[in-house]
């Protein structure tokens, strides 16, 4: 699978976007009147609320006034926390932080957006020994992000909770913060998934909540008749949720995860619906685990061999090219690196003909919206974030977000097709790693905190490329996985 270049080397959470199918419709569906499309989404994740968040103390305490060892990296224990979070340390999210976040969302979304991507964690870290998370304070902390969606993108006079949705759809997936254990969910149903499901109500479409029960996934029809997001549960997949075991064996809920999918894909294929993926975390599939499934955590050394590789493996024609897939993985509110979110522009442009087009199967993939420019293929996204040593500075002003960059602007993309991808990691290898494009894309990995994480390593930091210097914040991808 290719990988592409946007992905590394931010908080692993994925986005995948996969697009499938054919335009035809199923003879027994009746076609839905159209919302009014803005050609917008926003993909947002990790929120991290920590209500014991103390301003003005070390970040080695994790922002919690006491001392706490731990094997972060050294520049993520060092720092004061401030009013509106600790930049580039070990700390979650203050709530002043989270309540930013949605007030500028508010002010700047409600009503332009078609849909919300929302890939989990909505729970503080449980790495405080002296403060352990309980269940209950995770659930609260979900229940209270979910109330803050329903109430940014709902409509207050006729909101709901058990009936009808008034508000875009938002579709989430659980984050492995946001079990207890961590890492571990055994097959449903089980008590866990019941009251994610009850705190999610809302989210999950009519028909799909026994499948949510019983798995943790479900899919949306974002855009009636024409777009579907799936949202996939890879606790399933983890080789650290030790209740499970991969996607092999028949009755394993990973096997049963992947069949239910295959049957989505197909009944999407069917009804000419295009599909977006929605994850937490990358799956590996490798030949030689014979179907254990393990997730990826990235580095950047790892991440340019393969992408070398590929660039070497990839003849100029597109028959080769369109065995890639794009995954985006999106930066995170909490402040591992400045809190970030991403607005998603889409194209919205439909063919007159094309829903009546009757057994074109056979154009399918090379026309398909992730291979070529056409309806439902994401154009290019905007990434925006807090600069918080900035806004530090001002405990009594809400922070705004503002844009980092565009990959319009930066990296010169009409689409974000998969030959784009590849066109731009290709601009990337030819014009080498000392090059100024490759060195904006590492600002843009580490949403624009390179240098404050340097200036934080300063003395044990080399900027050097042998093999025995000291790690450098290149050399780390933040693993919540450890936590
Ligand atoms: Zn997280």
């Amino acid at each position: 699978m290719w990988i592409s270049a946007k992905l590394l080397y931010v908080i692993p959470i994925l986005f995948l976007l996969s697009l499938f199918g054919s335009p035809f419709f199923d003879s027994e569906t009746i076609p839905l009147p159209l919302p009014k499309l803005h050609g917008k989404f926003l993909h947002i994740t990790d929120f991290h609320p920590d209500p014991h968040y103390v301003s003005n103390v070390t970040a080695r305490s994790r922002c919690h006034e006491h001392f706490k060892s731990t094997k972060k990296p050294k520049h993520m224990k060092r720092g004061i926390s401030g009013p509106w979070g600790a930049p580039a340390t070990v700390c979650d999210s203050p709530m002043s932080l989270i309540d930013a976040t949605f007030e500028w969302l508010e002010k700047n979304w409600k009503n332009k957006l078609d849909f919300i991507v929302w890939t989990g964690d909505n729970a503080r870290h449980d790495n405080d020994d002296i403060i352990p998370r309980t269940p209950e304070e995770m659930f609260r902390l979900n229940r209270m992000i979910t109330e803050k969606f329903l109430e940014t993108f709902g409509d207050p006079q006729l909101r709901s909770r058990k009936k009808a949705p008034h508000f875009i759809p938002i579709v989430p997936s659980i984050g492995n913060n946001d079990i207890h254990p961590n890492n571990i969910v055994l097959p449903g149903p089980n008590d866990l998934l019941t009251t994610l499901h009850d705190i999610w109500y809302p989210f999950i479409p009519q028909k799909q909540h026994k499948t949510f029960l019983k798995g943790g996934y479900f899919y949306t029809e974002v855009i009636p008749g024409k777009l579907i997001v799936v949202s996939i549960n890879t606790l399933y997949f983890y080789k650290a949720n030790t209740a499970v075991n991969g996607c092999k064996a028949k009755d394993q809920p990973g096997t049963i995860h992947l069949r239910w999918l295959n049957d989505v894909l197909r009944m999407a294929n069917k009804r000419g619906l295009k599909v977006y993926l929605t994850e937490r975390e990358g799956l590996n599939i490798s030949q030689e685990d014979q179907g254990a499934v393990e997730t990826k955590v990235y580095n950047i050394d790892k991440y340019m061999n393969k992408l070398l590789k590929h660039y070497r493996k990839i003849p100029l024609t597109r028959e080769v090219e369109k065995e890639y897939a794009v995954i985006n993985i999106n930066p995170s509110v909490i402040p591992t690196f400045f809190p970030a979110l991403r607005i998603f522009d889409y194209n919205i442009t439909e063919l007159a003909n094309e829903d009546h087009e009757v057994n074109s199967t056979k154009k399918s993939k090379k026309d398909s919206p992730s291979q070529v420019n056409t309806f439902l293929t994401p154009l290019g996204y905007t990434q925006y974030f807090i600069n918080l040593t900035h806004a530090n500075l001002y405990p009594n002003i809400t922070p705004e977000y503002i844009i980092e960059y565009t990959t319009w602007n930066e990296y010169h993309m009409n689409d974000l097709t998969v030959p784009s991808w590849i066109q731009l990691a290709r601009r990337i290898v030819n014009r080498g790693f000392r090059s100024s494009l490759w060195k904006k894309f590492q600002e843009h990995l580490m949403v624009g905190t390179r240098s404050l994480i340097r200036q934080k390593n300063k003395r044990s930091y080399r900027n050097s490329d042998s093999d025995d210097r000291v790690k450098g914040p290149e050399d780390y991808i933040v693993s919540e996985l450890s936590f």
